[in-house]
């Protein structure tokens, strides 16, 4: 009950404190609230798994925080908890995709880390041999 709007109202806080690049929920908030469609993976309270849009793997999803954290550099000692629960479902997901052979997990953040949604996200990659290291 007024889940949905509560967190778009955090992304709108998120945003007005400057931790959004665009200065605007981004479209990750959307895909929660479901004003942009999505192939979801699996959901609970705290967290959305879909897939990828653009997928760089045969299986590429993303694990996202239903709170809009903008980035992992940003995270405190409070989001300790949040994050180990994102790591166990992206585990999970990848199992029930029959990622049997193994996959890549991966956080862009910022510039450098060509982060282009500034909406926390795991990147889950598999289903075929990834390279490394990273371009
Ligand atoms: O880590 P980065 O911020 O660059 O990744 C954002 C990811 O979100 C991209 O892989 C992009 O394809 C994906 N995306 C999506 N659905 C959208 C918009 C972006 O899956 N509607």
């Amino acid at each position: 009950p007024g889940g949905q709007d509560e967190e778009v109202g955090k992304a709108q806080r998120a945003a007005a404190a400057g931790e959004d690049a665009g200065g605007q929920p981004t479209i990750f908030s959307k895909i929660i609230a479901r004003s942009v469609p999505a192939t979801i993976l699996y959901e609970d309270d705290k967290c959305l798994v879909f897939r990828d849009v653009a997928p760089q793997a045969p299986v590429h999803f993303l694990v996202i925080p239903k709170r809009p954290i903008p980035r992992i550099s940003r995270v405190g000692p409070q989001d300790t908890e949040l994050l180990g629960h994102l790591l166990v479902v992206a585990a999970r997901t990848a199992q029930a995709e029959g990622l049997a052979d193994g996959y890549r997990l991966v956080i862009n953040d910022g510039k450098h880390g060509a982060q282009s949604v500034y909406h926390l996200h795991l990147h889950v990659l598999g289903g075929r041999q990834l390279g490394w290291p990273p371009g």
